[in-house]
């Protein structure tokens, strides 16, 4: 399939890059590559990103090239990134045009006219770096280091289950690129903003723990009283999952109109995306996603029921 997405590419000349709509460390920096990586090839290239670029990640190369909007400018493609649908990117005017998708969820879908799937790769950046391998793209320091922050992120730190000798393969190669492995650590885990901090101990201070299960929430009065943005909610999850006997942590966010944001963790044993998937949302099998209805007692109520069912839950409890 990758054939096909470069003789794609290469039969075409304006592209837009982008991913989902609040983009994590594997969306923004693949996309940040992918974008240095087709004007490489002579192409003209545009990431284009429905929440721009999150703090912790404006100091990424090309970061500031980055152009925030709710539709996509004309091109001859789209390269969606991370995503299984174009609703996932919050653009509009996205259907017309042809798209080519790479992703490396469980639950991805073939929604888009090429759709590079593959779940084996620890994420999205793994697709991408093979993309400029084959496509006879140097790899630089620049695009290495948008490469290795999404491998770092999307891993957890080299922590997530299917981490292995492969991962750590990859990450060698885009440190002899020119990635460095301090600064990129440095600025994703010693970059927090203070807001961020106190909203992690609002949320703390509602932990539930209910056998291997742990979960905490933030209300939008909570965030505006730590002045917090959405995307200082990142990672809090991580918190709840830190717990030494905790199989499974949640995190809910209130939304407006009365809906919630889910972010679901695993260490391993119980496979969350299934969870997700079921409420509409998916991810991976350690780490997923959904919305669901509130008020929040309806909300902890559903997801909760269902992690239940959950055979390694049940046998945990
Ligand atoms: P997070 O909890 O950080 O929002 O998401 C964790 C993982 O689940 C990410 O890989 C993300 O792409 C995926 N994910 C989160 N929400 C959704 C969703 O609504 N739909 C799908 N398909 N994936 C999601």
């Amino acid at each position: 399939m990758l054939d096909r997405v470069l003789q794609e590419i290469r039969a075409r000349r304006r592209f837009v890059v982008t991913s989902h709509a609040r983009p994590d460390g594997d969306g923004i920096g693949s996309a940040l590559a992918c974008g240095q990586i087709l004007r490489r090839m002579g192409k003209e290239a545009e990431v284009v990103m429905h929440d721009g670029v999150p703090r912790i990640y404006q100091s990424l190369p090309f970061a500031d090239q980055v152009i925030q909007s709710s539709s996509a400018p004309p091109s001859d493609a789209v390269l969606i990134l991370e995503c299984d649908s174009v609703q996932r990117t919050l653009l509009d005017g996205l259907e017309g045009s042809f798209l080519i998708s790479i992703d490396h969820h469980v639950s991805g879908r073939n929604f888009a006219h090429v759709n590079w799937i593959d779940p084996t790769a620890m994420a999205t950046a793994e697709l991408v770096y093979r993309m400029a391998r084959l496509a006879g793209v140097t790899v630089d320091a620049g695009i290495a280091t948008c490469l290795y922050t999404a491998l770092m992120t999307d891993t957890g730190s080299f922590m997530f289950e299917g981490t292995g000798e492969q991962t750590f393969a990859l990450a060698r190669e885009l440190v002899l690129a020119g990635a460095d492995p301090v600064q990129c650590a440095r600025q994703i885990y010693f970059g927090h903003s203070t807001a961020k901090l106190r909203l992690l101990g609002a949320a703390l201070s509602h932990l539930h723990r209910e056998g291997p299960l742990a979960w905490i929430w933030v209300t939008q009065e909570q965030m505006q009283s730590a002045g917090a943005r959405e995307e200082d909610c990142e990672g809090l999850v991580n918190y709840a999952l830190s717990i030494g006997d905790v199989q499974v942590a949640v995190f809910f966010r209130e939304l407006p109109g009365l809906r919630w944001r889910v972010s679901l963790r695993s260490k391993g044993e119980v496979n969350v995306s299934r969870v997700a998937e079921h409420f509409g949302g998916g991810g991976h099998k350690c780490a997923s996603g959904c919305s669901v209805e509130g008020p929040l007692s309806v909300a902890v109520a559903r997801i909760v029921e269902r992690l239940r069912a959950e055979p390694a839950v049940v046998g945990a409890r």
